[in-house]
Parts: C-alpha cells; structure tokens; sequence
C-alpha cells in the first residue's frame, strides 16, 4: 500500500480511511468502488483542482496516476450523483467530534467558550439552468451593449464554522433550497448539527444584523445556544432604544497602539417585537493612522504624512451572561464573524474554486461541495498541525502547499511504502 504523508496523517488521527470506506453505496453494480471515487474527489479538492475533467487527467496520467489510476469524469459525476448527502454530513461531524477530542478546538481568548459563526454566499450563479435545485431571480444585464432582462440560476449555501479556533474550522453547510431564505437555512443547518454533535458542542453562536430576528433567536436559544448579533436598522425600534440610552458618555474606554475603543453597556433594553428584553454592547472604534498624501504644487508632487482618524459605530444584541467579563468581550465576540467570510469563504472560492460547478446535477453538486469543505478543512488541519507548526523558517502558503501536495503523490513509489 502506498502511503502518503497527508493520508498517512488523517488515518493516524481521524481513521479517516475507514469512516469512507463505511459510507454507505448509492449504486446498485459500481464498476469503481464509492471509496476509490470519494478519495479521488477529496484528493483532488485538497490539491485544489477545479473540475472532474482535470480530475480525470490527474488520475489518467497525473498527480493521482499512481494512488487512484483510470476514472472518467463521468464516472465520478455519476458516483457523486447517486450518493445521499447526509452520511457525508455525519462523517464531517465525527471529523469535528475528533478535532475536539484531540484538544484542536481550543482557544486562548473565547474563555474556553466554542464560537460557531454563521453566514451564507452564493455560488455558481449562470444564465444556464445548472440542475433541478437551480434558485432563479430575474436580473437586468448588457448583452451586445443592450439592457435586457434574463433569468439569473444560482446556488446559495449557508455555513456554520468555527471561528474561535486558531484557524477557522467548517463544522457544516447546507444549501438554500429555491424560495427558502438565508435564516431559515441556517436555521435548519444549526438543527442537523445538533442533531449530529448534540447539545454542548457549540457555544455561541455570532452573525450579522440579518439573523438578529425574534423567531430565529428563539429557536437558537432552544437549541441552547448564547448568541450575539449586529444590530442594525431591520431592528429599527431595538435600534432607536439603543441609540437613545448610549448618548452619555462612554461606560469604559480601552486604548492599544494607535487604536481606541469605547463602549457603552446596557444589559436590559425593550425589545418590543420579540415581547422581551436583551443585552446591547454598543462600540465606537476609533483608529489613528498616518496616510501618506501626494500633492502637486508648480510641478512638483509633494509627499506628506497627514494624521487621519477613522470611526466607526457598532451595536451588538446578545444574551450572553456578562457578570464580571467586560462588556468588550461582546465586541471581540461579535468581530469574530468577519473569519468565516475574510478567511474561508474568500480562500474556499479562489484557491478551491468552490463557485465552479463542475457537476451539473442536484445531488452531485451537494455532495461534491461537502467533500470540498472537508478537503479544506482536513487540509487546513494537517497544513497547521504538521506543515505550519514543524517549518524551520519561513512557511510555504496555504495554496502553495496545496499545490505541492499533488508533487508528493507524483513522487510515490509503488516499490516504497
Ligand atoms: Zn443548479
């Protein structure tokens, strides 16, 4: 058996080869094996390849030639396509229950708390129909220099990741079926994995303003979850409240190099539209920077440094038990979030290509996107627990390291093991 470091790790840690050899098979006579197929796809998303046809060729005669051998794109299209997502999402699940279990959970500033940070972001959008799922919308676009309205097809996914961690970890995604919105997906997304990691896995749960809305913290707060979210003017009457009670000065004021941060603390505001009371940490970021600035006078162009101050204004709701934490924990709290988008979803579209299709079929695009994730996040697991940790000096990037993977596989000997 040809062992490559990469494997070699995620059986050492998750048994990874096992859970996929134990998912279960959607085909009735398969030519090629669901694990051969699964480990083809997974292999080529961590090396960060874009389509099955690339795939193709890597198997052919690439990076997978040796480890995986012939397999079509068709093959692999129809395999993705006949399996059920929801083993896939349990096996994502029990990848989660071991990092934990391994103590990669941990973190030095959430006060021991897991923050799960919720969020959604639309992929593949096409004026081509991709599959049945397809959502629609009509959109006003140029087409030889002329307006005309089209019918737009896109998929939406919402996602839960962890953002407390040292590096942001997907624990599940779910896609936005066709007239449901980003709220009630995600909402149902929070359920499954409840259902799957239980009660006490996450903590706390941050988003922005869209999620702070009465139904849906309700149902967070039965799931058992704290939660905290921007508050902004789709709160208009919580909003007005808040704004009236923080005119005073500020409760405290905190001050690092170059930067300072003022809050206001109201731990009971009316709520009028959820019939209750919540928490509402308001926070004024003040930051002083130096900016360099070119004018022109008689010809020349002078360079000068001005002192600019930037300020911006923001409103958390939470419930979230402060006692005799400082209020700014809400803020550090909510300021979290920014890593699903600024970190996972921004490197899991560019380096990953998740907004390519590659498969135009309902089933297969959901489960190929779920091994994507999981690709991403084993890769980013083994790339800072073994690549990242163990480098002498300076570290190769993510996306480099994900490219040399594929130049590991191509140095396999089948005579070495
Ligand atoms: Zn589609």
């Amino acid at each position: 058996m040809i062992r490559h470091r990469f494997e070699a790790y995620l059986d050492k840690v998750f048994g990874f080869s096992d859970l996929v050899s134990a998912l279960p098979e959607g085909r009735q006579f398969p030519q090629h094996s669901w694990k051969k197929v699964f480990d083809a796809v997974f292999l080529g998303a961590a090396m960060q390849i874009p389509s099955l046809l690339q795939m193709e060729a890597e198997c052919r005669d690439g990076a997978l030639a040796k480890r995986i051998g012939p397999l079509s794109d068709d093959t692999m299209a129809y395999s993705l396509e006949r399996q059920s997502p929801e083993p896939v999402f349990a096996l994502s699940c029990e990848i989660a229950r071991r990092l934990k279990r391994n103590g990669v959970l941990r973190s030095d500033w959430s006060r021991g708390l897991l923050v799960g940070a919720v969020d959604g972001i639309e992929i593949c959008s096409s004026f081509v129909r991709c599959c049945d799922a397809c959502m629609e919308r009509e959109v006003q676009h140029k087409v030889n220099g002329e307006m005309q309205t089209d019918i737009q097809y896109y998929h939406r996914i919402v996602g839960v990741v962890l953002v407390s961690t040292d590096f942001p970890i997907p624990l599940g995604l779910r896609f936005q079926k066709n007239g449901e919105g980003e709220v009630s997906c995600a909402l149902a997304l929070l359920q499954d994995l409840v259902g799957q990691l239980g009660r006490r896995f996450l903590d706390v749960l941050v988003g922005d303003a869209l999620y702070l809305q009465a139904p849906f913290v309700k149902e967070v707060e039965r799931l058992g979850l704290v939660w905290a979210f921007t508050l902004k003017e789709n709160q208009p009457e919580l909003l007005r409240e808040a704004e009236r009670l923080t005119q005073q000065s500020p409760a405290g004021v905190h001050t690092e190099p170059g930067r300072e941060v003022r809050y206001w603390h109201l731990p009971e505001v009316d709520w009028p539209v959820a019939d209750r009371q919540v928490r509402v940490v308001k926070t004024v970021r003040i930051e002083h920077q130096h900016r360099l600035t070119v004018s022109e006078q008689d010809g020349h162009r002078i360079k000068s440094k001005a002192a600019v101050t930037q300020e911006s204004t923001n409103f958390y709701a939470t419930n979230f038990e402060l006692g005799s934490i400082s209020p700014l924990f809400i803020h550090q709290l909510s300021r979290s979030r920014w890593r699903i988008d600024t970190e996972v979803f921004q490197t899991i579209t560019t380096d990953c290509h998740l907004k390519h299709p590659a498969v135009h079929q309902t089933t297969a695009l959901v489960v190929l996107t779920m091994i994507r994730f999981l690709a991403y996040t084993l890769s980013l697991v083994f790339y800072h627990r073994q690549v990242r940790s163990h480098a002498r000096r300076k570290c190769e990037t993510f996306h480099e390291f994900a490219k040399s993977l594929a130049y590991w596989f191509v140095a396999l000997s089948p005579n070495t093991s």
